[in-house]
């Protein structure tokens, strides 16, 4: 066998034939034919085909040394169909000593094919998409060696730049597409709405390898070696720092990084390409390239989550070989950028010009990570859990993302284009409207007035008060600054902040919501938060903070000195009993005397209020509203603990009603107390910001909400065409004379059409 291939040159000499092809000026068909004819000759094989697969999923005969001549780009096979079929498919090479008794075996009559025994094909991979076939055969019997796999796959990595160059899309005929181009549609998550058409802005760029082939297979040995050793080095180094920032979660991916750079399997791959010929680079990116092919026929997701790590480890190297640290289009982002990442941390997402950015894809992404919590601040469509969607784009390709429904639409056709852009449209013209309404008052058609708030947590909120009009915020989730930063933010941080959100409201309220950790929302560098079999249940906002009074007293602190010479409203997440209020209290007073002894300007005045989020303040409703300034109904929890239904969990997301008889019993009840004891009530949950549930909630009594920026002018739309007090009336009737089954939903839209009140905004 040896000798044989040493007549052909073995694959050095390959490489560098195609090297002088791949340069000469020749036309395209030309070039594939030498590098087919050269194939053949090199690996002394009867017949050597490349099939090219088209965007309608047909494998194309593009140039063949031993068949047909005629047959060129006549001849095609399905995708899946024969032996070039399955290999396109599966993106495994095939080697068989008897090929004709595959059971996939095909034959193609045009072809003219002889009885050829041997056959070994292997897919042209680009970035783990399968591009093509490229197919070697002999008529007699024989057992192609690893080598030589490994030398056609090299070179069949080759033709993968020429397919993605664009220079084969010119031998297609009229109207045929190369897949390259072929819309590819991801069913995602919805996890920040709005709809953004624009173009692929890979969060982290691929690495473009130009220099594909070497002279000196030593030196490139060398050079690998060389960024191996950097790329360990760099990782120890990160290991060892005592960076809070790496501990938890990303040291644990840390750890699986060492211990994949250490592989040597993996290392064996990138030298072996090395030996045929490659650079280091090209060696790197072409070992990627079939792992990621292997990832996306896997199910298994801890070995997809496993390759993926290879796959980030693999762009590392690359970065190190080609002097590159990590880099982003931040400075030359297109106008309607759309980023797509496998995960992203918040911090990062707000490097790029929010002015550009149209949406976010992610491969990961869940309705309270970090990064999605600001793109919804940021007012930017995302899309989550759409699996693929990095290693299928390219920077600058066309792309569309319904925030809606997570669906993401990636080279999409042309009849999904418009779809989509009037659909923007539409959102566009709604937007106008809104923004028409900013400066109209908020008071129904009958002259009520009604407080619409917004909720914030960021300094990057802000603008949004102005642009959405909103009577003041409603809710600051003071959390978020610990959630988006690497340690416990310092005193001056947290002070710095809060002046900024008071700065910006002006005269407008503003209701700081003290720390709500725990549950869902972890710190990874808060140490004493241990795992808890019922986070929810568990030590989390109010009860966290009283047992870590140093935690409660500097965000007291930090907010009486920001709040000098003006109003201050704290509010208190998850209270379960008085006593908590009582105790925040005297926290209050002590550091409010503890300024006053230093002269500071303190606030004219501290209201102090609660969140109703734990069911058990419902049968404390009178003594609740004489102990605090306010309350704020907070239905998101609220909700979840009197269903007893998570409000994570997918599954139960649409199995209760928030707007049934028996919750809005509840809620009633809250507003009903509230006005009886003079105390006011708020309600700053999800439900306050959709036309239906808060046309509920005005029914039933409430007079100030707060939701987020963007779902104040749909309200406020609905809210300046509702009679709200024979809405009152008439809910009166209902709820007396209805049952806990009845359709409180289907009644509330019965009135609003009456009306002529459109909700569905
Ligand atoms: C709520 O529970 O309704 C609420 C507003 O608080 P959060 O969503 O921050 O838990
Ligand atoms: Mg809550």
């Amino acid at each position: 066998m040896t000798q044989i291939r040493d007549i052909g040159g073995g694959p050095r000499v390959l490489l560098k034939r195609l090297r002088e092809f791949t340069a000469a000026a020749l036309e395209p068909q030309e070039r594939l034919d030498r590098i087919v004819r050269e194939i053949a000759r090199n690996m002394v094989a009867e017949v050597c085909s490349l099939y090219v697969l088209r965007a309608d999923s047909m494998l194309e005969l593009y140039a063949t040394e031993g068949l047909n001549p005629g047959s060129v780009h006549l001849a095609q096979l399905r995708l899946g169909q024969g032996l070039v079929g399955t290999i396109a498919a599966s993106a495994r090479p095939l080697n068989l000593t008897d090929a004709q008794h595959h059971p996939a075996f095909a034959y193609l009559p045009e072809t003219g094919e002889e009885i050829y025994h041997s056959f070994l094909g292997v897919p042209v991979l680009r970035a783990g998409r399968t591009l093509g076939v490229l197919v070697v055969q002999n008529k007699t019997m024989r057992t192609y060696q690893d080598d030589e796999i490994e030398a056609l796959e090299t070179t069949a990595m080759v033709i993968a730049e020429m397919i993605a160059t664009g220079d084969l899309a010119r031998l297609s005929r009229p109207g045929i597409e190369l897949d390259l181009g072929r819309p590819v549609s991801f069913d995602g998550m919805a996890l920040s709405e709005g709809v953004g058409l624009g173009h692929v802005v890979l969060h982290e760029p691929r690495v473009v390898v130009k220099d594909l082939f070497a002279e000196d297979g030593e030196a490139e040995s060398a050079r690998l070696n060389e960024a191996l050793g950097s790329l360990r080095l760099s990782i120890d180094d990160m290991l060892s720092r005592r960076d809070v920032a790496f501990e938890g979660e990303h040291r644990a991916v840390l750890e699986a990084y060492r211990m994949f750079a250490n592989d040597r399997g993996w290392v064996r791959r990138i030298e072996e390409a090395i030996s045929n010929g490659l650079t280091a680079e090209a060696a790197v990116e072409k070992v990627q390239s079939d792992m990621r092919a292997r990832m996306m026929h896997m199910t298994d997701p801890y070995l997809r989550e496993r390759m993926s790590d290879f796959d980030d480890l693999g762009n590392r190297l690359l970065r190190q070989l080609m002097g590159r640290g990590p880099e982003t289009l931040a400075e030359t982002l297109p106008k309607d950028s759309i980023i797509v990442a496998r995960s992203m941390g918040a911090a990062e997402l707000l490097d790029y010009p929010r002015n550009r950015l149209r949406g976010l894809v992610l491969e990961d992404g869940a309705p309270t990570s970090h990064v999605v919590i600001v793109a919804r601040a940021i007012g930017i469509a995302v899309a989550g859990q759409a699996k693929g969607a990095v290693s299928m784009s390219e920077n600058g390709d066309a792309i569309i993302i319904d925030g809606d429904d997570g669906q993401v639409h990636l080279r999409p056709a042309p009849d999904v284009e418009a779809a989509y852009a009037e659909k923007a449209r539409f959102r566009a013209r709604k937007q106008q409207l809104y923004r028409e309404l900013r400066e109209k008052p908020s008071v129904s058609a009958d002259g009520v007035k009604v407080d619409l708030m917004m909720n914030a947590g960021l300094a990057v909120d802000l603008p949004q008060l102005a642009d959405s009009g909103a009577a003041g915020i409603g809710l600051f989730r003071t959390e978020l600054q610990f959630m988006v930063a690497a340690r416990f933010p310092r005193a001056e941080e947290q002070e710095q902040l809060y002046r900024e959100v008071l700065q910006a409201a002006g005269d407008k309220p503003v209701t700081f919501r003290t720390i709500d950790i725990g549950g869902d929302k972890v710190l990874p560098y808060f140490k004493e938060a241990v795992h808890e079999e019922n986070p929810a249940l568990g030590w989390r906002a109010i009860r966290l903070t009283l047992d870590k009074p140093t935690l409660l007293r500097t965000q007291i602190r930090a907010l009486l000195k920001a709040a000098g010479g003006r109003e201050l409203r704290i509010m208190l997440p998850m209270v379960t009993e008085i006593s908590e209020i009582r105790k925040t209290r005297a926290i209050i007073d002590r550091e409010v005397q503890h300024l006053s002894r230093f002269a500071h300007l303190l606030p004219t005045r501290i209201k102090l209020g609660a969140m109703i989020e734990v069911p058990s303040l419902m049968w404390q409703l009178n003594e609740l509203m004489r102990a605090v300034d306010f309350v704020s109904v907070g239905s998101n929890d609220l909700f979840q603990f009197v269903t007893a239904s998570d409000r994570g969990n997918t599954r139960l997301s649409k199995r209760f009603n928030p707007i049934s008889v028996p919750f809005l019993r509840v809620l009633k009840q809250i507003a009903d107390a509230g006005f009886a004891n003079d105390t006011p009530v708020t309600l700053c949950g999800e439900l306050a910001g959709r036309p239906l549930s808060a046309m509920a909630l005005f029914g039933i009594g409430y007079r100030s909400i707060s939701m987020a920026p963007a779902a104040i002018g749909p309200v406020k739309a609905m809210l300046r065409e509702l009679p709200v007090g024979a809405l009152v009336d008439h809910m009166k009737k209902a709820m007396n004379g209805m049952g806990a089954e009845d359709d409180m939903a289907a009644m509330l839209k019965k009135f609003a059409a009456d009306h002529g009140i459109e909700l569905d905004r």
